[in-house]
C-alpha cells in the first residue's frame, strides 16, 4: 500500500513560492519540513527537522514524510500538522525544530493533497484547517494509523491431525464432541475456512454459546488477525430493463477515465439497482467505490442492499465514535475494505484504489456543510473524480438545477430512467383545494375520506407534514401575542410530552406560558400543524389503525428508527405521519396512499431555492407511494391550487418545472446561472457585523455585491447576523474577488465567513 509522493502533482499548497524539493546533501534526510497546522491562517509554517549532525544514526526519529502527520509547538502549544513540503526552496532561516513525526508514511497522498489545495482556494478557508477537516478526529489527536487486529478462532496446529481425522472417519465423539452438534459443525466450518472472527462466525449462523463451548475445547486456540478482504461475489440474476442495462453500460464503459453521470431516475426506477451493477464492474481485481448518501439512518435500506451485495463494506457517519471512525478510514486507506458509504465528510475518505464514486440523493441539502468549511461533498466528488480520474454518478429522481445545469453545458452525461420495474406504476398526483373548508387536526373531510378507503383496502398511509412539534406557534387569541424565544428574532415551537416550548434556532426550552404577555388573558392557543398534533388527532380518528410518527424527535437513535422502518416494512394498514424524514429514499411497498398536508410555504419564501426545494419533497414524498403491486395515489392539500408552480409540477413533472425554474434563475441571472458567494458576520451588537461587511464591499472588485442586509432571522442566540450577497459573471470573477477580502482581520467580536455556493441564501 507505500504510496509514492510526487511532488510537483501539488500546486498551490502554500501561500509562498512553489515548494521545490531540494535533497538535502549525504544522508537524504529532509531539513526542514513545512506543515500546515489547523489554525485560521493562510499559510504554513518550516519547522527543522533534527538532523543526523545533532544526533547519532540510533537516536535519529523517523523523519516527516509528505502528507505525514508531524507533532509541533506553535505558540507554545503542541500541535499536529500535516506535512505539505520538505526543504522548500524558500525555507524559513531560522525554523524551530519538530517534536517527531508522527507517520512514517503518509497519511494523505499526492491526490489528497492536491485535493485539499483545491478545497482552500474555492472554499477560500485555510490550508491548515482543510487538512484538518479532512481527517477523523483520531487522526488530529495523533493515534498511530495502525488496523486494530481482530480476534479470530482456528484449529490448534498441533491438534489438527487429529480433528481432521475426526471429520473425516471417526466422528464427533472421537473428539468428545458426540452429543454437541453444532459444535462440531464449526469445527468443521474452521477446518474448511481457516481462522474466522466473532462476526464472521455469527454470520455463518453460530451462536456465541456454542463458539464459546468450543472455544473451552483443547480444539482450537484464538490468534489476533487482519482478514483479508475477499472477492465480490457473482452478480445476482435479476434482469435489468432496458434503461437500466443502458445507464449501467455508459457507466461501466467510462470506467479507468474521468466522467461524470447524472443519473435522472423517478422515484422506484431501480436506480439503486443501477448503482450496485456498476460497482461490480469497479470492484473487479482489488477496485473500491465510494457511496455517498445523505443521511445514513435515513437510508438504512440502502447499506442493507449494499452490504447484501458485497463484502467488505464499511460506513462512516455521525453514530459511530471517533475510534470506530478512524478504522473504517484506515480500512479503506490500506485496501482492507472495497466499498466505503458514509455521509458528507466520507467524501474525505483516503482510499488505495479508488475506481468509482456514487453520490445517492444528490440534490439534498445534508451534502452541504453549513459551518466551518462550506464545502458541498457533491460537487467534491466530482472534483475528486476528475482528479483521481474516474467516473462519478449524481443520482436522483429530482436532479438539482446546479446538475441539470451542469448536464445542459454538456459537463454531465445525463442518463434517464423513466419507467419502474415489474408492475410499480408511477402515482398520479392530485391538489386537494381546500379553500373554504373546514379543516380537523389539519386534514380536510375529503382527504378523510381518502385516507379511510385505503386503509379498508389493506393500504398504508403516509402523511407529511413540514413542521415537527405540536404547533409552531402558541398565540393569544385576544391580542395576537405569540410566545417567542428570548435570544432569537424567532417564535417558539409548542412541543407536547412533556409540553414545552422550544426554539429550533438555538435550542432553547421553557415550560409554556400559562398567561399572555400582552394582555395578561389566561387561555393561549396552539396554532397550526405539528407531527405530534397529527399524530394525535390522527389516533382519535382513526382509532383502530397503528399510528407511527418519524420525524427528527422520535428517530434520534439508529436503533428506533430502523426498528420503526421494518414494522412499516412488515405491517398492514397502518398510518404514518412524518416530516422530510420520510420522503428520503426509503422503499415502502405497502404505502398506497401519500397525503401531502400543506404544500403552500416553499412558494412564498423569499429564498430563491424555497421553490426548487418544496417541488423536490413533494415529488420524493410522492414517491413513497405505489412501489409494489398495488398502484399508488398522491392527495397535495392546498390554499393556491391556482398556483403556476404547483400547477406545472403537478400536470408536468419535475423535469419540466425544474427547467421553467432555470429559465427563471437565468433571467434573474442567479445560480447556477452565474456563481454566487455570502459572506456572512455576527456580532452581539446589530451595528458592528454590519459595518465590518460595508468594509468589505469596496475591495470586491469586479463582481456585484449586494448588502449588507440582516439575515432573515437576524437574532439568534443574541448575535445579529447581517449578510452580504455577491455575484460573478464567472468563477474566476468570483474567487479572485474574494481573495481581495478573505484575510481582512474582523473586530474582535465579530465573527464571519464566507460561504460559496451557499446552499440558505437568505
Ligand atoms: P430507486 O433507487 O430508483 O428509488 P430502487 O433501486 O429502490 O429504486 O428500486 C425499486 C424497486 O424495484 C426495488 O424493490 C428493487 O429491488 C426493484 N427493482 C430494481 N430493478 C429491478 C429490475 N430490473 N427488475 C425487477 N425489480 C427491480
Ligand atoms: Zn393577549
Ligand atoms: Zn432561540
Amino acid at each position: 500500500m507505500e504510496k509514492q509522493q510526487t511532488q510537483e502533482k501539488l500546486p498551490g499548497l502554500d501561500a509562498g513560492a512553489e515548494a521545490q524539493p531540494t535533497a538535502p546533501q549525504g544522508s537524504g534526510r529532509p531539513r526542514v519540513a513545512r506543515i500546515c497546522l489547523p489554525v485560521p491562517l493562510y499559510r504554513a509554517f518550516d519547522y527543522s527537522v533534527p538532523g543526523a549532525e545533532s544526533l547519532p544514526e540510533a537516536e535519529l526519529e523517523a523523519a516527516p514524510v509528505v502528507g505525514g502527520r508531524v507533532a509541533v509547538r506553535f505558540a507554545h502549544r503542541p500541535m499536529i500538522g500535516i506535512c505539505t513540503a520538505l526543504d522548500p526552496a524558500d525555507a524559513f532561516a531560522d525554523p524551530s525544530p519538530i517534536e517527531h513525526a508522527i507517520d512514517t508514511v503518509p497519511l494523505l497522498d499526492a491526490h489528497h493533497l492536491a485535493l485539499a489545495a483545491w478545497l482552500a482556494d474555492y472554499y477560500h478557508y485555510p490550508l491548515g484547517e482543510v487538512l484538518a477537516a479532512m481527517i477523523p478526529a483520531e487522526a488530529r489527536k495523533g493515534s498511530a494509523a495502525e488496523i486494530a487486529l481482530e480476534t479470530a478462532w482456528r484449529i490448534r496446529p498441533d491438534q489438527a491431525a487429529m480433528v481432521q481425522r475426526a471429520i473425516r472417519e471417526e466422528g464427533a465423539a472421537s473428539l468428545g464432541l458426540g452429543r454437541a452438534k453444532a459444535q462440531f459443525a464449526l469445527l468443521q466450518t474452521l477446518n474448511e475456512n481457516g481462522p474466522l472472527s466473532r462476526a464472521a462466525i455469527a454470520e455463518l449462523g453460530y451462536s456465541a454459546a456454542v463458539l464459546k463451548a468450543l472455544a473451552a475445547t483443547e480444539w482450537v486456540e484464538t490468534l489476533s488477525w487482519r482478514p483479508k478482504p475477499v472477492p465480490p461475489p457473482p452478480e445476482p440474476a435479476l434482469l435489468l430493463t432496458s434503461e437500466q442495462a443502458t445507464a449501467v453500460a455508459a457507466i461501466q464503459s467510462g470506467l479507468g477515465q474521468f466522467g461524470a453521470f447524472l443519473l435522472d431516475g423517478v422515484t422506484g426506477s431501480g436506480k439503486t439497482e443501477v448503482y450496485l451493477r456498476a460497482l461490480h464492474s469497479a470492484l473487479a481485481d482489488g477496485g473500491q467505490a465510494l457511496i455517498l448518501v445523505p443521511e445514513i439512518g435515513l437510508t438504512p435500506q440502502t447499506v442493507r442492499r449494499v452490504q447484501a451485495r458485497f463484502t467488505d463494506v464499511v460506513a462512516l457517519h455521525s453514530a459511530m465514535n471517533d475510534a470506530e471512525r478512524w478504522q473504517a478510514w484506515l480500512k479503506c486507506a490500506q485496501g482492507d475494505a472495497r466499498i466505503l458509504i458514509g455521509t458528507r465528510s466520507a467524501c474525505f475518505a483516503s482510499f488505495s484504489d479508488l475506481r468509482m464514486i456514487i453520490v445517492d440523493e444528490e440534490h439534498d441539502p445534508s451534502f452541504k456543510q453549513q459551518d466551518g468549511l462550506r464545502y458541498s461533498a457533491r460537487d467534491f466528488a466530482v472534483v475528486r473524480a476528475r482528479q483521481e480520474g474516474i467516473p462519478v454518478v449524481l443520482g436522483s429522481a429530482t436532479p438539482s438545477l446546479e446538475s441539470l445545469h451542469n448536464a445542459a453545458l454538456g459537463r454531465y452525461t445525463t442518463l434517464t430512467l423513466r419507467e419502474r420495474p415489474g408492475a410499480a406504476e408511477l402515482p398520479t398526483l392530485r391538489l386537494l383545494d381546500i379553500r373554504g373548508h373546514t379543516l380537523e387536526e389539519g386534514i380536510s373531510p375529503q382527504l378523510f375520506h381518502v385516507m379511510r378507503r385505503h386503509l379498508a383496502d389493506g393500504g398504508q398511509v403516509l402523511t407529511f407534514i413540514n413542521r415537527r412539534g405540536f404547533a409552531p406557534t402558541l398565540m393569544c387569541p385576544q391580542c395576537g401575542w405569540i410566545a417567542d424565544c428570548r435570544d432569537c428574532d424567532a417564535r417558539m415551537t409548542l412541543h407536547a410530552r412533556p409540553e414545552h416550548l422550544r426554539c429550533h434556532h438555538c435550542g432553547a426550552r421553557r415550560p409554556p406560558a400559562r398567561h399572555c404577555e400582552g394582555c395578561g388573558h389566561d387561555e393561549l392557543v396552539p396554532v397550526g400543524q405539528g407531527t405530534q398534533r397529527a399524530e394525535q388527532g390522527l389516533a382519535e380518528f382513526f382509532p383502530d389503525t397503528p399510528v407511527l410518527r418519524i420525524d427528527r424527535d422520535v428517530t434520534r437513535s439508529q436503533r428506533q428508527l430502523a426498528a420503526q422502518l421494518d414494522a412499516v416494512l412488515e405491517g398492514g394498514p397502518m398510518i404514518l405521519v412524518g416530516t422530510q424524514m420520510l420522503a428520503k429514499g426509503h422503499h415502502f411497498p405497502n404505502v398506497t396512499l401519500v397525503a401531502v398536508l400543506g404544500a403552500d410555504g416553499g412558494f412564498f419564501s423569499a429564498d430563491f431555492r424555497a421553490p426548487e426545494r418544496m417541488a423536490q419533497t413533494i415529488m420524493q414524498v410522492a414517491g413513497r407511494a405505489g412501489r409494489a403491486e398495488r398502484a399508488g395515489e398522491v392527495w397535495i392539500q392546498t390554499y393556491q391550487p391556482e398556483h403556476p408552480l404547483l400547477q406545472r409540477l403537478v400536470k408536468s413533472g419535475y423535469g419540466e418545472f425544474a427547467q421553467s425554474e432555470l429559465n427563471a434563475r437565468a433571467a434573474a441571472e442567479m445560480p447556477p446561472t452565474r456563481p454566487m458567494a455570502l459572506i456572512r458576520a455576527d456580532a452581539t451588537h446589530p451595528e458592528e457585523g454590519m459595518a465590518f461587511l460595508q468594509s468589505l464591499k469596496p475591495r470586491l472588485a469586479g463582481v456585484e455585491a449586494y448588502g449588507p442586509a440582516p439575515a432573515p432571522i437576524q437574532r439568534i442566540s443574541n448575535r445579529f447576523r447581517h449578510q452580504l450577497m455577491v455575484l460573478a459573471d464567472d468563477r474566476r470573477t468570483l474567487r479572485r474577488a474574494l481573495l481581495g477580502v478573505r484575510d481582512q482581520s474582523a473586530p474582535r467580536n465579530v465573527r464571519w465567513s464566507i460561504d460559496v455556493d451557499p446552499y440558505d441564501a437568505f
